[in-house]
């Protein structure tokens, strides 16, 4: 059972709601769409909640969307004891988008944090109110004080955001292109989603598969609220909303 889903949020973060034909309902109960607004959970950033609306207005809450076999398949996993639909039913699907705005300014300020801190990424984790990333990066004397200057510049210089695709053979010429030390941009898919961040991708662009606001402006204020050291040359740096708090 390896139905493709079209994940229309790819094209368009912002969609709220979309209608979607039921395609399967697999034997633990996850829901499988012709089309989806439902980010599934990979790439450090958590899926979707929300809901699906049947024709007679009756909701089936969603607690979690993660893929299937394949990554282009996306479960919607349904909180305990809702409804199962039929297959071949509509549904009118509606994401819990208060969630994921606060996830998609988050999300952008990872990038931006990457921006001002360029060394090789180790991990990732997007969430609506902390996010953390961790770099490969000796003891350079950061401050939270100094990161967070630079983050805020990006913010208020309001940079645009946007996704251009590029060829295998184009990433493959521009190394560079990627940041993570660990985990390549899948290859062979013909096509790679490049997020670009300023007029032409002067700020920065590297791969990314997770959704992002338009602009650098909508990432709001933010800050660094801890520098941790995770081993010798491993530094964890926490995005928090918000100014940074006085000491
Ligand atoms: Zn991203």
């Amino acid at each position: 059972m390896a139905n493709r889903t079209d994940a229309l949020f790819r094209d368009d973060a912002y969609l709220r709601t979309a209608d979607a034909k039921i395609v399967a309902v697999n034997d633990r109960g996850g829901i499988i769409l012709d089309r989806t607004i439902f980010y599934a959970t990979s790439g450090g950033q958590p899926g979707d909640t929300g809901c699906l609306e049947r024709a007679d207005g009756s909701r089936i809450a969603i607690a979690a969307t993660l893929t299937g076999e394949t990554k282009d398949q996306i479960i919607h996993v349904p909180a305990p004891e809702q409804a199962v639909p039929q297959v071949g039913e509509t549904v009118r699907l509606a994401i819990d988008w208060e969630r994921r705005h606060l996830l998609m300014r988050m999300h952008a300020a990872c990038h931006l944090l990457t921006v001002v801190c360029p060394f090789p990424i180790t991990g990732a984790a997007v969430s609506e109110d902390d996010s953390r990333v961790d770099f490969d990066a000796p003891d350079a004397g950061f401050t939270k004080e100094d990161i967070t200057a630079g983050l805020m510049e990006l913010v208020r210089a309001d940079h645009p955001i946007f996704v251009r695709l590029i060829s295998d053979e184009e990433l493959a010429a521009n190394p560079g292109l990627v940041k993570s030390k660990n985990v390549r941009p899948p290859a062979g898919t013909g096509k790679i989603r490049l997020v670009c961040i300023g007029d032409n991708a002067s700020v920065d662009s590297q791969p990314c598969g997770g959704t992002h606001v338009k602009s650098t402006g909508e990432v709001g204020e933010i800050h660094i609220g801890k520098i941790e050291k995770k081993g010798r040359e491993n530094r964890r740096f926490r995005i928090r909303f918000g100014p940074m708090p006085a000491n």
